[in-house]
């Protein structure tokens, strides 16, 4: 079996979609080549019985004018074919002492911050104020960047000061800078599980960044979940040529010459093109597919030791009664037990799992048809890491790991204790469960092949963020790399966003750059 194409996309996560997605709507021949049965990655979603589940989105920024992802959407034609429902409350977040409401109006949340905490008033404004200067920054970079305007980095720090100093700093120093409480850092940390690490070693660029887009913006959730958008980059895909080939797991990027010529797949598949983008993980496209006999030894070193990110744990649950609608529960509700993102970081590493934050997200109002009338779905998510009593009770033995009764011990008590935490919130819960599924980072490394599991690629801490992060280019001059381990990393918005290949691409018709 042979294929010739002009380009080959290696996965079929957002990451990859929307980057054959560009390609096709360029006039380019791709070819899509994806290793597991259906589109998405991580944002692969079904339905079990009735009950429709995203694995893993809940809710994404970007998508409204002025956001990272909107253009992009915009120019593929994602936005005529998906309704995006802005979450209005953006989501909810439950501590000891406080219910916090996040606003769809970010004034009205930042008002409600400053009557709960009066005495970081003016430090709350000004580390909020700073967050913006954050995106701003980072914006005027995309759009010079667009316009093939590379500042020098004097005149970076010049234009662009506030990202410069936040791609260098932790979020927990920024928040130093200008608040005191330290339930109020908390709070305006609610959302550190989508960095995935506590506030002294996340990248506080990253977090501003996407604290600002969704909390100005909006955070959005996709009707139809994130099938929806899938199924629309899949027909933008094929309708500009494109094809998609489910069930092949790359096994080699053949090289030549420092160039890419071919891949080879599983199913005996042999596909040459001109270019290349892997979506598949950065460690294996590199270390394994490319191999480190075709790269620099300083490059493959970074590649090797660079950290990963946390995995996930997740619950999806069909109930027999509309306790969303019952509670009146918004889309999603982060919970914490305490004020302590440090301490909670550290019982995720342990696996003390009645002490991890957790978010519960319901999709009965923002997606009807998750559940049947009367019914609901919920998902219960926390962070996790791979490495839990022995590989998750397996001793690293993956093989058929899903029948080895240690792992099916520890999994069900894991989902017991966080469904006992979320009853208290949601009286009944239990007794309503009719559908029970769960996720381990096992499981995410079974349908993805990510590398431990890891949700967002290499950790996003200050060193391995921005400046630190791998670039789409690899030293294989036609090999690029599209999805969360590379630039700019992080959520859905962000993967989505497509890629700045220097590679001749002719702008999708009518691009613009802001
Ligand atoms: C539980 C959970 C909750 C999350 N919640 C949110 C959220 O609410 N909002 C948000 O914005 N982000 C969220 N994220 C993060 C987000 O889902 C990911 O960052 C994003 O989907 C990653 O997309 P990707 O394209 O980079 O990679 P992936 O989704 O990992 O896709 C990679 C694809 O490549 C394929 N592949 C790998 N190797 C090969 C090979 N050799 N040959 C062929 N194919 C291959 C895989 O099968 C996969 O389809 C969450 C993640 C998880 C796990």
């Amino acid at each position: 079996m042979s294929e010739q194409s002009e380009a080959i996309v290696i996965g079929a996560g957002l990451g990859g979609l929307s980057a054959a997605a560009r390609l096709a709507k360029a006039g380019r021949k791709v070819l899509v080549l994806e290793q597991s049965s259906g589109p998405g990655g991580y944002a692969h979603g079904r339905y079990h019985d009735d009950y429709y589940f995203d694995f893993s989105l809940h809710s994404m920024d970007g998508v409204a004018p002025g956001g990272w992802a909107y253009l992009t959407l915009k120019q593929l034609g994602v936005l005529d074919r998906v309704r995006f429902e802005r979450l209005d409350p953006y989501y909810h977040a439950y501590y000891p002492d406080h219910k916090i409401v996040a606003h769809a109006n970010p004034f009205a949340y930042e008002s409600e911050l400053i009557r709960l905490f009066p005495d970081d008033a003016n430090g709350l404004r000004s580390l909020f104020d700073e967050m913006m200067a954050i995106y701003r920054d980072a914006h005027r970079g995309r759009v010079d960047h667009a316009l093939e305007r590379y500042p020098t980095p004097e005149e970076m720090l010049e234009l662009h000061p506030a990202i410069i100093r936040g791609v260098r700093e932790s979020w927990a120093d920024m928040m130093a800078r200008h608040i005191r409480n330290s339930q109020l850092k908390a709070i305006v940390s609610a959302q550190w599980i989508y960095g995935g690490l506590a506030p002294s070693r996340m990248n506080a660029a990253a977090v501003a960044l996407l604290w600002s887009s969704a909390h100005y913006f909006g955070g959005f959730y996709p009707h139809g979940g994130s099938m929806a958008i899938n199924r629309a980059l899949e027909n933008i895909i094929r309708e500009g040529g494109g094809d998609i080939l489910y069930g092949h797991r790359v096994t080699r990027v053949h090289v030549k010459d420092g160039l890419a010529t071919g891949v080879s797949t599983n199913q005996g598949l042999e596909a040459t093109a001109k270019v290349f983008v892997s979506n598949a993980n950065a460690p294996d496209t590199l270390l394994k597919l490319v191999g480190t006999e075709q790269l620099p030894s300083g490059y493959t070193n970074r590649v090797k030791v660079t950290p990963l990110s946390l995995s996930s744990f997740n619950v999806y649950l069909g109930l027999d009664r509309d306790l969303t609608t019952e509670y009146d529960l918004p889309h999603d509700v982060l919970i914490a037990d305490d004020y302590d993102p440090e301490k909670q970081y550290e019982a995720i590493q342990n696996g003390d799992w009645d002490k991890v934050p957790y978010m519960m997200v319901h999709t009965k109002r923002t997606n009807p048809e998750s559940a049947p009338e009367g019914k609901a779905a919920v998902t219960i998510m926390c962070l996790a890491p791979w490495s839990y009593c022995n590989t998750w009770g397996t001793d690293g033995n993956l093989e058929n790991y899903s029948e080895n009764a240690a792992y099916q011990d520890l999994k069900e008590t894991v989902a017991a204790l966080l469904i006992d935490r979320a009853e208290q919130h949601v009286p009944g819960l239990r007794d309503a469960i009719c559908i029970k599924d769960i996720a381990t980072p096992l499981t995410n490394a079974r349908y993805t092949l990510n590398r431990g599991g890891s949700i967002y690629g290499f950790e996003q801490s200050s060193e391995h963020m921005y400046l630190g992060r791998l670039n789409e280019e690899t030293p294989v001059d036609n090999l690029f790399l599209a999805g969360a381990w590379t630039l700019p990393g992080g959520p859905i918005s962000r993967v989505a966003l497509g890629i700045r290949w220097r590679w001749s691409l002719p702008p999708v018709s009518g691009q613009q750059t802001t």
